[in-house]
């Protein structure tokens, strides 16, 4: 084994500065989900100089790719995602997550076949879309069929191994109404901005009735054209959450009945967008967890005992998806942000930090070692190969 990781080791290390490089790029011109025409093109160019069979365009997605290194039958995928949030663009980090994927990918290449492994790097688009994003209509349409066990590394404030991942759901809503004077004629109209009003006061309401690992946000996307006419049309767009997906359904039907809540008072029509195609929440392979935290570990990384706030700060993510498929990992590692947190512009900034950089390179050879390790261990290789 050391052999084996030390070559890891100077294969990533060859690669560190193209590995910054591409994150940078990516951090500097963000693309929103699905729309990750450059971030994608840059992946796979990098992954072609590298060896890798690349395949663009995967699941109809342009955006997506699949890439393939080695030959042997442990199949292995790593995940990279590369979408941004509207306005304030990586503020997730998705730049790093390209960067250490691609890196985890290149560095286990090296070994694929001393290890009888196939590496196979998964351009997954539009997490953040909250929908039918790029993961799920992947693992629908088989872009990760035959593959053992898949893995990628969340940059976040702080080092977790399993961080809570939970079920959630995104929509649209919409309203209804009638146009008409809000002056001269009021009583011909029909008030979507109220519905919205009532159903928003009815979910404020309902909060204390749900569980508390239940969530409910959501915003205001159309309120309306000018004070001076009834809104006819309004909307709005919203995420709810549970522990899993049954509890998921529960809350939605709980919710929905507020939406209609506001169409009944108002006379108003409802229609609801999405929602189908949910975020499942995550099923941390433990052993391969406990693989990648020894790995983690060895690189100096610290996991810090996280207590009660490790239940508090759950998030969602569609790689919940691919862990009800298969043995799956999504451990969290620290880029000394705080006090930013995912989804501020500070921590955007923090993106490209120096320590941001050193993720890249702690995340990628802590995954490309925990490949060695998982496909070298004849237990683990046994169990991942052998699963019903
Ligand atoms: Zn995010
Ligand atoms: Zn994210």
């Amino acid at each position: 084994m050391p052999g084996v990781k030390s070559a890891v080791r100077e294969k990533l290390d060859s690669v560190r500065g193209a590995l910054v490089d591409l994150s940078h790029r990516i951090h500097a011109k963000p693309e929103l989900g699905f729309e990750e025409e450059h971030a994608s093109t840059w992946l796979c160019e990098l992954l072609d100089q590298h060896g890798f069979h690349v395949e663009k365009n995967v699941a109809s997605l342009p955006t997506a790719f699949v890439a393939r290194a080695g030959s042997g039958p442990i199949k292995i995928g790593v995940c990279a995602e590369y979408d941004c949030l509207p306005g304030i663009g990586h503020a997730c980090g998705h730049n790093l997550i390209a960067a250490m994927s691609a890196g985890a990918g290149i560095a286990a290449a090296r070994i694929a076949d001393e290890i009888g492994a196939t590496i196979t790097v998964l351009g997954t688009p539009a997490e953040e879309v909250g929908n039918a994003s790029g993961k799920i209509v992947m693992l629908k349409r088989g872009a990760f069929d035959g593959l053992h066990a898949s893995m990628m590394v969340h940059p976040a404030p702080f080092e977790a191994a399993t961080m809570k991942i939970i079920a959630a759901s995104m929509f649209d809503v919409c309203y209804h109404g009638k146009e008409a004077h809000a002056s001269a004629f009021p009583e011909l109209g029909i008030n979507a901005a109220d519905a919205l009003t009532i159903a928003q006061t009815s979910l404020g309401l309902l909060r204390q009735h749900i569980r508390q690992t239940d969530r409910i946000h959501g915003i205001v996307t159309k309120g309306g054209d000018a004070p001076n006419i009834v809104p006819a049309h309004t909307s709005a767009r919203y995420i709810i959450r549970s522990d899993n997906l049954e509890e998921l359904q529960e809350l939605r039907a709980k919710v929905r009945r507020c939406f209609e809540a506001g169409a009944l008072a108002t006379g108003s029509k409802l229609e609801i967008q999405g929602g189908d195609q949910p975020y499942a929440h995550m099923h941390h392979d433990l052993g391969l967890a406990a693989i990648y935290q020894r790995n983690a570990e060895a690189l100096g990384r610290k996991f810090p005992d996280l207590g009660p706030l490790r239940d508090r700060v759950a998030a969602s993510t569609d790689m919940g998806n691919v862990s009800q498929a298969m043995p799956a990992i999504h451990p969290a590692i620290g880029i000394d942000s705080l006090p930013a947190v995912n989804h501020q512009p500070e921590f955007t900034a923090a993106c490209i930090t120096p320590a941001a950089d050193q993720a890249i390179f702690d995340g990628a050879l802590a995954m490309a070692w925990t490949i060695a390790d998982l496909a070298s261990d004849p237990s683990t290789r046994m169990r991942l190969m052998t699963r019903p």
